[in-house]
């Protein structure tokens, strides 16, 4: 028999999920969960985590919980093919963070380009909170516990798979073969990799405001797509347009599909054609904007469906992340039981 498949991701609960999570990550999970493709899959909402760089607004963690358990539902996440779990609940977690941070050293943990750039973006610089520095080290415990063979992730997390791969080969070169190597798992679609806020910024973001959140209504979404960063050289429909760094096309990229041509903007046959249109001049911002705002309403109207008919029972909601804290504990203490054996601190 190979390997078994086991798949683990999480997401901070630090506000709604957006359409960035759901092409860096989300979709990734559901299409895997569907596939049958894995032996087990974990989802984890990252709340100990999030509580890092929001220590002062615990009560924007704990509403933000039930919000990002929505969204999972919502997008077709199945708690019974799928454990969803709350990371506070499972106390092994942090034991086996302590005893990771022994195989750390803080300039390698300063030298981890996700850091770098979540501690700039928060501006960290001059005081950064100890518990967030050290959050690859916790992610590592998070991996790790569930036996994870499998993270699909944005490439924002690409730094810190490579840590917890390191802290990974470390343990088990010191104490003996016990925790398992994790790979990343990244979107195939270029464009899926980091998707760019609806401002153009490099990267979608809850903390930079530049989101279209998958419960969005449909004014609001057609109000973002309508305000859309383009190519500010583009002024008059006539003019060549540029189609790198353009929000509108990565987006574009990132969702469109044929059949999306038939059904609206049969004109063209295909992405190509369009942005051949735009490159050389005479097609306007308004007309492309309008074609991805008919696509996003298509793609998020089942999922704000959905959503709205989970929202209706919290108590159900909070009794299935309750079952699933029960079985993810159970499995993060048989880990945390093979790393003390392994570290010889296995006494009675
Ligand atoms: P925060 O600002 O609180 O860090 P976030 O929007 O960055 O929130 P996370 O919870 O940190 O979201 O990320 C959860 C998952 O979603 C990760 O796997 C991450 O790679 C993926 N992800 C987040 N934003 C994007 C994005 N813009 N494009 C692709 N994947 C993304
Ligand atoms: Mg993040």
């Amino acid at each position: 028999m190979g390997k078994e498949k086991i798949i683990l991701t999480g997401d901070r609960p630090t506000g709604r999920l957006h359409i960035g999570h759901y092409v860096g990550s989300l979709k990734r999970r559901v299409d895997l969960q569907n596939a049958g493709d894995y032996s087990k899959m974990f989802i984890f909402i990252a709340d100990s985590q999030a509580l890092t760089d929001n220590i002062d607004n615990p009560e924007k963690v704990r509403q933000n919980v039930i919000e990002v358990a929505l969204d999972y539902l919502a997008c077709g996440i199945d708690p019974t093919k799928a454990t969803i779990f709350i990371q506070s609940q499972i106390p092994e977690l942090c034991e086996l963070s302590f005893y990771y941070m022994d195989l750390v050293s803080v300039s390698r943990l300063q030298r981890n380009p996700t850091v770098k750039s979540e501690i700039q973006m928060r501006n960290f610089e001059a005081s950064i909170p100890v518990g967030f520095f050290t959050y690859p080290i916790s992610q590592a415990a998070d991996i790790t516990a569930f036996r994870a063979t499998t993270v699909p992730v944005g490439e924002d997390q690409e730094p810190m798979i490579e840590q917890a791969r390191e802290i990974v080969r470390r343990f088990n070169y010191i104490y003996g073969e016990t925790l398992v190597e994790p790979e990343i798992l990244l979107p195939d679609n270029a464009a899926c990799l980091r998707l760019p806020g609806t401002d153009g910024k490099a990267k979608m973001s809850k903390s930079l405001g530049n989101c279209i959140y998958l419960s969005e209504e449909p004014e609001e979404i057609q109000k973002k797509i309508m305000s859309m960063y383009t190519d500010p050289g583009h002024l008059r429909v006539q003019d060549p347009g540029k189609i790198e760094g353009n929000t509108v096309f990565t987006y574009l990229d990132a969702f469109c599909l044929p059949e999306h041509f038939e059904r609206y903007l049969p004109d063209y046959p295909n992405l190509a054609e369009l942005k051949a249109h735009y490159q050389r001049g005479g097609l306007g911002d308004v007309k492309v904007k309008r074609f991805l705002n008919s696509i996003m309403q298509e793609i998020l109207e089942p999922i704000r469906n959905r959503r709205k008919e989970f929202s209706k029972d919290i108590p159900a909601i909070y009794d299935m992340l309750q079952k699933g804290c029960e079985v993810a504990r159970a499995t993060a203490a048989d880990t945390l039981a093979d790393v003390k054996k392994a570290m010889k601190i296995n006494y009675f």
